[in-house]
């Protein structure tokens, strides 16, 4: 039954939102941001203000939306969702903004991907929260200047780079996400077991915890799988035994690495001599997207310090040869000293 269960998307988002915290109580980890964004939060409620507008930022999966919605909610306030690349033309923008009321939280996810247009339109609303629309055409066309009530944007990207700097100024309060903690990520996993009601061992949260590379998405998912196998090859309680057991069938390894993660290394590897490979030919070569491969495997392979950028490309390191236990050639060794101090 937890097969035919898995594949169905409502109930699969059902399980999201029971999972999802609801309070700055429940939100794990990230203390500095917390604490800050509450205070933020309270001193605006006591002066009986909006809070300024928020950017947030980091890899996919760390609790951009969820504290967000936290956030709106212990300002007693609505949360609008959309996403960058949804608002394409300056009447979807209209559209939106228009909807909002006084107080409303608006957020903004992948806000790196608006258009230029767009984006230019939000500077006014952001900073004197009125609006300009231009009607008609040519020598006739006019604009009309539109008041909107008091909103607070949030803003969320995987990719501050690419936001251009008048938008990043706009934002008041930037904060960064960073990958969790394994003691944060156990802690993140025991309440989410104790949520849907499966029963599991500390040493059990640790061993899925270690193997979520830092992120509570990858953490909730790996959870959810590893209970289907609890259940189904053993008693349902989920020990350090199963959870070895059934991550190890699941292809994902001591350090969190999947098979999309081992395919990109081995490409680089087998297929580019080592590297240096650039992002798009590494990407056609494993079947991704760019952004995919970017955005969701490079960060952690960074971080695990298997690969490296260089100007030419992405290069596998001696640390990614020995976690497959390869050798190391003295000739590739070199190249990549080279490039590196090429830097
Ligand atoms: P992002 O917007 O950064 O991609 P989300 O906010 O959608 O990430 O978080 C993904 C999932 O991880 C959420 O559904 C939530 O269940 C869980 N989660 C995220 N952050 C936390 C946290 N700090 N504590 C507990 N669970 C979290």
């Amino acid at each position: 039954m937890e097969e035919i269960r898995a594949f169905n998307p409502e109930h699969d988002e059902e399980i999201e939102q029971k999972l999802r915290p609801s309070q700055f109580d429940d939100y794990i980890g990230q203390d500095k941001v917390k604490e800050n964004m509450q205070i933020f939060v309270e001193a605006a409620l006591r002066r009986g203000e909006t809070l300024d507008h928020v950017l947030l930022y980091g890899q996919p999966g760390l609790g951009k939306t969820t504290l967000s919605a936290i956030i709106a909610g212990e300002m007693g306030a609505n949360l609008r969702v959309t996403t960058g690349p949804a608002i394409e033309r300056p009447g979807d923008i209209a559209a939106v903004l228009n909807d909002l009321t006084e107080g409303d939280f608006l957020f903004i996810d992948e806000i790196h991907r608006l258009s230029r247009t767009v984006e230019e339109m939000l500077y006014s609303a952001m900073e004197d929260f009125v609006f300009d629309i231009i009607i008609g055409k040519g020598p006739g066309a006019r604009s009309i200047r539109l008041e909107l009530p008091r909103f607070t944007l949030i803003g969320a990207t995987t990719r501050i780079g690419l936001l251009t700097a008048p938008l990043r100024d706009r934002f008041g309060v930037v904060h960064h996400l960073e990958p969790y903690s394994v003691e944060d990520l156990q802690k993140i996993v025991m309440r989410s077991a104790s949520v849907l009601g499966v029963e599991i061992e500390p040493p059990g949260a640790e061993e899925i915890a270690r193997r979520a590379r830092g992120t509570p998405r990858i953490v909730n998912r790996l959870l959810k799988r590893v209970r289907d196998f609890a259940q189904v090859k053993f008693d349902g309680v989920i020990t350090e035994e199963v959870a070895v057991s059934s991550l190890d069938r699941l292809e994902i390894d001591k350090l969190g690495l999947d098979v999309v993660d081992k395919k990109i290394l081995r490409a680089i590897i087998d297929k580019f001599g080592g590297g240096p490979v650039g992002l798009d030919t590494l990407a056609a070569s494993v079947d991704e997207e760019p952004g995919t491969l970017e955005d969701v495997a490079e960060p952690y392979l960074l971080q695990l310090g298997f690969i490296q950028r260089t100007p030419r490309g992405r290069i596998a390191t001696n640390a990614a040869y020995m976690h497959f236990g390869l050798e190391i050639s003295h000739e590739k060794t070199d190249a990549q000293i080279s490039l590196t101090e090429a830097q």
